[in-house]
């Protein structure tokens, strides 16, 4: 999946990596290959191979030879490389994953996404955050066959490119918790979280109606903030003023629930004009909810409040403050 090479080289130059192993399936793309990566071949940093990305891998297993960093970025869904990309990486790697499959994350073929992760991705409003979720939760579940644990490092959704990092840990199990079902109710718009134990009880707390069952997924934090932060500071010394601003945002929806509110939706149900985002978290906060933006929609914030509680906190706004 090395293409024209050009990440391979940005890992060299940029990133100071001094061990690449740089695979590309399609022997064809080579000679294009190794005269774009010839400074770092010529050094010794980077070594060219054209196999299956599978065979790659595991012959990384076989000769005891584990990365720091695991990119797995081809077309479509990332699944036949879900499991034993992490057969590359060693403990305490990261694994970083690619997907451009947003139709069976987002809950349009339920059937697919079952073969492909294991869980049933159903349709709701926040089901691009979802299409992250579903990665993390398979790569979780992938990894603790393993005995071992994952924590995001950060999930970027941007376009129709979801794209996952998380760490190989020997901490942060699978759990009850973390990897979940999140359910929707599609008469009153609330969400939550529903571990194994409660699937049972699977009926909405606002009306009692019947929830949509989507997971199980990873319902923990999206990114770590400690590195976010670090990120961060970076990008600020870097002078890279977008990736700023998207961190900051990822650092404040980092340990939000996993979903979201569209603001439309708040106009629509409440009736009245769609109340301005940053002004409807902030009234969030001063009655004491969590509340954050949420970088998968701008047009979205994400809370501890239900639904109704936002669309009666934004009716106080008044028409004329919309
Ligand atoms: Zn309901």
């Amino acid at each position: 999946m090395a293409g024209s090479g050009v990440r391979a080289l940005r890992y060299w130059q940029e990133a100071g990596a001094t061990d690449l192993l740089v695979n590309e399936g399609n022997p064809d793309v080579l000679p294009l290959l190794r005269a774009n990566l010839a400074a770092p071949i010529a050094t010794g940093a980077a070594t060219l191979a054209s196999n299956d990305a599978n065979r790659a891998f595991f012959q990384c297993y076989i000769d005891d030879n584990y990365y720091d960093i695991v990119d797995v970025d081809g077309f479509g869904a990332p699944v036949p490389w879900l499991s034993t990309s992490l057969w590359a990486a060693r403990l305490g790697g990261l694994v970083y994953l690619a997907s451009t499959d947003g139709r069976t994350a987002t809950g349009h073929l339920p059937e697919q996404s079952l073969r492909m992760y294991g869980a049933r991705a159903r349709s709701h409003p926040a089901a691009h955050e979802q299409g992250l979720r579903l990665m993390i939760g398979s790569l979780q579940q992938q990894a603790a066959v393993k005995g071992f644990g994952i924590a995001p490092v950060f999930s970027l959704f941007r376009g129709e490119v979801y794209r996952v990092m998380v760490r190989l840990t020997k901490g942060q199990k699978l759990r009850d918790h973390n990897y979940a079902y999140l359910a929707y109710c599609h008469d009153c718009g609330n969400y939550q979280v529903l571990p194994w134990h409660k699937i049972g009880q699977a009926n909405c707390p606002h009306d009692g109606l019947p929830l949509t069952l989507s997971g199980p997924q990873w319902v923990g934090e999206l990114h770590d903030r400690a590195y976010l932060g670090q990120m961060h500071a970076e990008a600020i010394q870097r002078d890279w003023s977008d990736v700023a601003d998207w961190l900051t945002g990822a650092i404040e929806e980092a340990e939000m629930p996993p979903y979201f509110f569209k603001l439309g939706e708040i106009g629509k149900r409440g009736q009245m004009d769609i109340p301005k985002r940053d002004r409807l978290i902030a009234a969030l906060r001063d009655r004491g909810f969590r509340a954050s933006v949420s970088h998968v929609n701008r047009e979205a914030f994400k809370t501890t409040a239900d639904l109704q509680t936002c669309i009666a906190i934004a009716k106080t706004f008044g028409d004329s403050v919309s």
